[in-house]
């Protein structure tokens, strides 16, 4: 790994406006690089109060060296999920409106998903859309948040409920930041990678199985390697289907109760009171299996197989104590993914290969649920 270069990974992803993943150690000092993205003389570099002490200086020197000329400016959010509001969101827009930026302008989303949502989002809105260029720092956000082009902001009532389909002009994930990123933040975002495999790819679960102890001590070419094949199956699915009208959809595998999970426990996983979306989709995408195996569609070998490679990336598998089955049940009918015919799930045959599934019957989902 002496040559950071040749650590370099590359996905593309096509579309109606095509951009590339590069992914590897070191890119955020690669100026020249991140400076070819940037089409205007004007970039807001938005982050929040973890990531802007740790990497924003050196980006902003990078930028800077190779592009002299570049108006630069920073926002930096506090962090946490309660900051994705539209207050913050407002606040990035007035940092927009004091660079003077133009409809050539950029917004550089530098940190986790938080970050890459609201960042993505002022981006889509700012004269009617201007270039977001995406730098990732979390292995969630590498692996998920940042492609693809979903972003929005949270209101009182929900998580993501305004936002817009807003495309990066480039994604630059930069593998370094990993090692300053707290382990349970790693384990989450692996909970992300198992789904790619659990979903599209049962050779893909042999690969995380073998690469397991190198995944968990923050082995930057494994670690490149496993963002770089999540990244494809994304890249691919959302090439297929941009706007989540089908096969996008299979990426919520592990997600309906994931989400219950998580609502119900009041979003507390930042806090350590509760799971974090990484850990709730952990325990999701193991009742999945389950309640796929309780529908007769799927063997209970492969739940056990599922559950045991979560585990061994030190994730839950298992309800948290003192949620009733019931109100998850609740939960999921309010959420989204419910529609008239019934609570639809994301629910596998095997291993690596899953489909959406409509009109779940409740009792079949009540049961999975009482079994913790
Ligand atoms: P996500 O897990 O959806 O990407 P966040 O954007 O909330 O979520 O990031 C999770 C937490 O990790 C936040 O507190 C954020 O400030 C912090 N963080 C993000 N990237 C890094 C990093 N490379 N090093 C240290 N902390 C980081
Ligand atoms: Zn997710």
């Amino acid at each position: 790994m002496s040559d950071t270069h040749s650590a370099l990974q590359r996905v593309k992803v096509s579309g109606d406006a095509p951009y590339a993943i590069d992914i590897g150690p070191g890119l955020l000092a690669d100026g020249a690089r991140l400076a070819a993205s940037l089409r205007g003389r004007h970039a807001l570099i938005v982050s929040d109060g973890n990531v802007a002490p740790l990497y924003a200086d050196a980006l902003e020197q990078a930028l800077r060296a190779a592009r002299p000329e570049l108006a630069l400016a920073r926002y930096v959010l506090p962090p946490g999920e309660h900051e994705k509001t539209l207050a913050r969101f407002g606040e990035c827009l007035d940092a927009l409106a004091r660079l003077g930026a133009t409809r050539d302008a950029s917004v550089l989303a530098l940190g986790g998903g938080v970050v890459g949502d609201l960042a993505g989002f002022a981006a889509a809105c700012w004269m009617r859309g201007i270039d977001v260029v995406q730098l990732p720092t979390t292995l969630l956000a590498m692996v998920d948040s940042s492609v693809g082009g979903k972003t929005a902001v949270d209101l009182p009532s929900g998580k993501n409920l305004v936002g817009a389909f807003h495309v990066p002009r480039a994604v630059y994930a930069d593998t370094a930041t990993l090692c300053t990123l707290p382990p349970r933040e790693l384990r989450a975002g692996l909970a992300e990678v198992v789904k790619y495999g659990a979903i599209f790819d049962e050779t893909f679960l042999d690969w995380l199985e073998a690469h397991a102890d190198a995944l968990l001590s923050g082995d930057d070419a494994v670690l490149a390697q496993a963002i770089a094949r999540s990244c494809a199956y994304k890249a691919d699915v959302v090439a297929r289907d941009p706007y989540e009208r089908g096969d996008r959809a299979l990426l919520n595998f592990g997600h309906t109760f994931g989400h219950a999970i998580e609502t119900e426990q009041g979003y507390a996983g930042a806090t350590g009171d509760g799971l974090n979306h990484g850990e709730a989709v952990a325990v999701g995408m193991v009742l999945a299996a389950r309640l796929s195996a309780a529908l007769g569609m799927a063997d209970e070998a492969h739940t056990r197989r599922l559950r045991t490679l979560l585990e061994r990336f030190g994730l839950p598998t298992t309800i948290p104590a003192g949620l009733s089955p019931e109100a998850l049940l609740a939960r999921m009918r309010l959420d989204k993914k419910a529609d008239a015919s019934g609570l639809r799930f994301i629910l596998w045959d095997r291993a690596g290969l899953a489909r959406i599934v409509p009109g779940v019957a409740d009792a079949a989902v009540l049961e999975v649920l009482a079994e913790g």
